[in-house]
């Protein structure tokens, strides 16, 4: 990944993608001060950039660093860095972290990095298994307790356990896990946030110690626009024979219907193929949107 053509924007320039690295005694690395987002840009246009732009740098507040740029600073970045990659529909990933003037895990005054890359990710599952809905897997970690970590950053060492959940899931043949919080309430999967459908009405985990998706949100704005009834709350594992939809979404899983969660099956019905194509039609930019 780390050899392509293309440029990265790094630290305020634009520079060839090969040279965009890193020393190896980064505290980022070591000590996980890190913070990211994923974003996609729909016909040149990224959705939503102002709002990954600020939960990018809320993020960083949380693990206690500054990123020594503005929103408005960092939007303008990503857009450029989109138009100089030359791919209208592309994944745009930022990646703030405190650099390597310190190694220990003080690190009060180390710089703080911030790159932006952006590349081609047309479907974050294949798209035949997207089409029957994918098969999850149950996780065997947890999230944590909020009291143990600041679930509402987009921190990269709150991504340990998902990755870990996420290649024991495909080394099953699952395409993703689903991921219990500590109490053992259903809480979301390893990139992406879940929602069930009963009766016509939509389900989804109350987001107290995972990421309240900017998906999510879209997802929950879409279906009230429809009428469809939002029930935010918890969700217990045994309820899952409950329900007769799912799906998850996320910036990279878009909307992504599921047909199996271990020994539950739900059939992509309806809503989910309703939202999903609501969802097409929300990301599509201004203009082509208004035409
Ligand atoms: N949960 C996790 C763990 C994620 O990685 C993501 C993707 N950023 C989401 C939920 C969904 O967030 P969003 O809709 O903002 O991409």
């Amino acid at each position: 990944f780390d050899q392509r053509e293309g440029s990265i924007w790094f630290d305020g320039a634009l520079i060839p993608w090969k040279d965009a690295t890193l020393h190896v005694l980064s505290h980022g690395l070591h000590y996980a001060s890190c913070v990211f987002e994923g974003e996609r840009a729909y016909g040149g246009e990224i959705f939503k950039t102002r709002e990954h732009s600020e939960r990018l740098l809320q993020s960083a507040k949380l693990l206690d660093f500054e990123i020594p740029f503005t929103a408005e600073e960092i939007d303008a970045a990503k857009a450029l860095v989109v138009r100089t990659n030359g791919k209208a529909d592309a994944y745009v990933r930022p990646v703030a972290w405190r650099g390597s003037e310190m190694m220990g895990v003080s690190a009060q005054h180390n710089k703080i990095h911030l790159a932006i890359a952006s590349w081609e990710w047309p479907s974050y599952f294949d798209p035949e298994a997207r089409r029957k809905g994918i098969r999850l897997d149950m996780a065997e970690f947890r999230r944590p307790d909020p009291a143990t970590i600041p679930c509402k950053a987009k921190a990269s060492g709150l991504y340990m356990i998902c990755t870990i959940s996420k290649h024991k899931a495909e080394r099953k043949g699952y395409a993703d896990a689903l991921m219990l919080d500590w109490r053992g309430h259903v809480a979301e999967c390893t990139g992406a946030n879940i929602f069930f459908v009963k009766d016509g009405a939509l389900h989804t985990p109350t987001p107290d110690c995972f990421l309240d998706g900017i998906t999510r949100r879209t997802v929950i704005a879409l279906a009230k626009r429809r009428g469809i009834a939002i029930n935010e709350r918890t969700i217990l594992p045994e309820e899952l024979a409950t329900f007769s939809e799912c799906f998850i979404c996320g910036t990279a899983a878009e909307v992504t219907p599921v047909g199996e969660i271990g020994e539950y099956t739900f059939t992509p019905a309806a809503i989910t193929q309703a939202l999903a194509e609501d969802y097409t039609r929300e990301v599509q930019p201004k203009a082509k949107a208004a035409a």
